[in-house]
């Protein structure tokens, strides 16, 4: 549990511009953190270099400048932190927590029905050992992880059997990348982030995350996923189904239009009248945050 000064963030995947959605998750995480006088960091999630093109980073940057959505620090990319990634790593596999893969993803499949979300349940195969072959991926041993029960101010009490629904998880990757999984949990520690805040659309993560979390001996943010923005064919906004960047031209536009998401109808005309604006009313719209992890099971 984390017990010091509010520290939040915003940590977008530099794969294109941030479009609508997005900006839902960054003014959010925002306006929590001005609202309990607090900081508020970026951080770039490039760790998955090869799908980051070069110069999203500074188009998000840019982008949130535009809607006056600055940092307290400097940003960070993680890129350049893969030697916090591997210190992590090597911890879990010298205390057997975690292990080398060398399994393909047709090995994989051969084995493992898909889950409910498409994804594969890794069925352990290498857990006792490859049996020789190369060690690809790293994964995490998830046997014995019981349920994971955790709490978001939104959701309300959420939980996931960690070893059923998910299985032994990729910290990092056979072609060398660190896991979103891996980097998102040392660097939120290593940034002392108290609360996240992010679209809902991650919420199905964070038993994972928490679960890192305890076996690294970090402490567990709080948590607060928002709502998501849904297309007109009523999928999730993204990326990878090809939402516009968002139009800036109109700064003020776009962060009503991103407040209206999150259940604020503001008025201001102006960028500094409608971000106080946007404080004021996150402030009286959400309950007082207080040790929403203590009630957690043991
Ligand atoms: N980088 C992730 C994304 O853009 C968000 C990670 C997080 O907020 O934990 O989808």
């Amino acid at each position: 549990r984390y017990t010091g000064p509010y520290i939040g963030r915003f940590a977008p995947s530099p794969t294109g511009p941030l479009h609508a959605g997005s900006l839902v998750a960054a003014l959010a995480s925002w306006l929590d953190a001005r609202a309990h006088g607090g900081r508020w960091l970026l951080r770039i999630e490039d760790v998955d270099l090869p799908r980051c093109a070069p110069g999203n980073d500074e188009i998000i940057l840019g982008q949130l400048a535009r809607c006056g959505l600055l940092p307290d620090e400097p940003p960070v990319w993680q890129s350049r932190r893969g030697d916090l990634y591997a210190q992590a790593l090597q911890r879990l596999v010298d205390a057997g927590l975690a292990y080398g893969c060398a399994c393909s993803r047709k090995d994989i499949a051969a084995l493992a029905p898909p889950t409910r979300h498409g994804e594969l349940v890794y069925p352990g195969t290498c857990r006792a050992g490859t049996g020789g072959r190369p060690a690809r991926a790293w994964r995490l041993r998830t046997a014995g992880a019981g349920c994971i029960e955790w709490q978001d101010r939104r959701l309300g009490r959420q939980r996931q059997d960690l070893e059923r629904e998910v299985g032994d998880f990729v910290l990092k990757r056979a072609d060398g990348l660190w896991a979103y999984q891996l980097a998102v949990v040392v660097d939120d520690a290593e940034q002392g982030i108290s609360d996240i805040v992010r679209g809902e659309d991650l919420a199905d993560n964070t038993p994972r995350q928490v679960f890192l979390q305890r076996l690294l001996g970090l402490p567990t943010p709080r948590y607060l996923h928002t709502p998501l923005v849904l297309g007109a064919n009523g999928e999730k906004l993204s990326k990878q189904n090809g939402a516009a960047a968002l139009a800036l031209e109109d700064p003020v536009a776009a962060l009503r239009a991103a407040a209206a998401v999150l259940g604020l109808r503001l008025s201001a005309g102006d960028l500094p009248g409608l971000l106080a604006e946007g404080v004021a009313a996150w402030r009286a719209m959400m309950p007082a945050i207080e040790d929403p992890q203590s009630k957690e099971s043991p």
